[in-house]
């Protein structure tokens, strides 16, 4: 039998993610089946969050932990010493496809979280499926987890932040269209058309309306759905290494920032902060430290040693490279326990799945 998936990734993962299942008959079989999705404002690139805090006297390799407070960066360094940044200064290095993404909480995840909203050492989770509503119960049940209702205030907090998001980020997507950057992700797209419309799209057209024009958010689900194996991700943008066969698409279909279906991406409600969900609690993990009050690695932890999932993909550390993401799979909830905490920076996650 396949093994079966638990993944964390940020919504932009989560929605690639998403889509690979659901046209895993036209992709490949994707094993992923609990998807937890982390909540994110913006993402950074490595390259260019390494330079600018080095312009500031900061080394990557001083930093113990980053949090986002109010909006500054703080970063906690291994001396002791606390360096704040506000944050206008850091989107210097902000990722140009993160100010098209209106999704601030995945929206398409089984189970969303994020610190925002509730109390220091608490986290918030937005339960969205029946089966992120189940896992929750017996985490709590069996101790993984405790629970209790949001406060309104932090309930009104993480809406208003995921409604300026996208509010914001819907004028960049405007003004985009209208100098020929087309933003094909935010097209309403019904699903009877989508599969016809994508049946002659490949590497080419995924190049040229996603990632020469500031859209891709190098998550790797080409790499992974490519049947040829002639997608490359090293440290920047896909690249083909061969040619592709006349009828291939699956590269296209996989990309969450090609057309989405409005089976996925409702635009009747799309506007709505924080999508659709069942839920919202706030909850901490006794058992786990983290960022996100352990819930995270408490809930696949969980859902690892009771078979629910026999692997979780995870973003880890790099050990010579300080702070760089390095995507994981890995059946250890000790490598679960490892990659906790937000990185700050892209990652191609799917990289890890398989690919080239
Ligand atoms: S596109 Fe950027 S802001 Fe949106 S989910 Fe991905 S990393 Fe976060
Ligand atoms: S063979 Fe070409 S079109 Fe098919 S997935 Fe690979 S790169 Fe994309
Ligand atoms: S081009 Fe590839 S890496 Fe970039 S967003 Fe699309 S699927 Fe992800």
């Amino acid at each position: 039998m396949d093994p079966k998936i638990g993944m964390v990734g940020t919504p932009c993962q989560i929605t690639a993610a998403t889509l690979m299942k659901d046209y895993e008959s036209f992709i490949k079989e994707f094993p992923v089946t609990l998807k937890v999705g982390l909540f994110c404002m913006e993402n950074f690139s490595y390259k260019y969050l390494k330079t600018l805090l080095k312009g500031k006297g900061i080394s990557l390799r001083e930093i113990i932990q980053c949090r986002i407070e109010g909006g500054s960066a703080k970063f906690h360094l291994n001396n002791g010493e606390v360096i704040s940044m506000p944050l206008k200064e850091l989107k210097e290095a902000m990722r140009k496809n993160c100010q098209i993404c209106m999704d601030y909480t995945a929206e398409q995840a089984d189970i969303s979280v994020g610190s925002v909203g509730s109390p220091k050492g608490w986290s918030t989770i937005i339960i969205r499926t029946k089966k992120g509503l189940e896992l929750l119960k017996e985490a709590e049940k069996n101790k993984y987890i405790k629970i209790k209702p949001i406060d309104d205030s932090g309930f009104r907090l993480i809406q208003k932040l995921a409604r300026r998001k996208k509010e914001t980020n819907l004028k960049e997507i405007k003004r985009r269209e209208k100098i020929a950057r087309p933003v094909m992700y935010w097209r309403v797209m019904p699903e009877p058309e989508y599969l016809e419309e994508v049946t002659d799209y490949q590497f080419r057209d995924l190049k040229g309306d996603v990632i020469d024009i500031g859209a891709c958010v190098l998550c790797g689900a080409c790499l992974l759905s490519c049947p040829e194996k002639i997608i490359k991700i090293e440290d920047r943008k896909p690249e083909i290494r061969g040619e592709c066969p006349p009828t291939c698409n699956a590269c296209y279909l996989a990309c969450p920032r090609t057309y989405v279906p409005d089976n996925i991406i409702n635009h009747e409600t799309a506007n709505e902060p924080l999508g659709d969900y069942i839920k919202i609690v706030s909850a901490k993990a006794p058992m786990f430290k983290g960022q996100d009050g352990g819930v995270v690695t408490a809930l696949l932890s969980y859902a690892l040693s009771e078979g629910i999932i026999d692997e979780v993909l995870v973003v880890d550390k790099d050990t010579e490279n300080p702070w760089k993401p390095i995507p994981k799979l890995t059946k250890q909830v000790e490598d679960v326990v490892k990659a906790a905490g937000t990185k700050y920076s892209a990652c191609p996650i799917f990289k890890a799945m398989g690919g080239s």
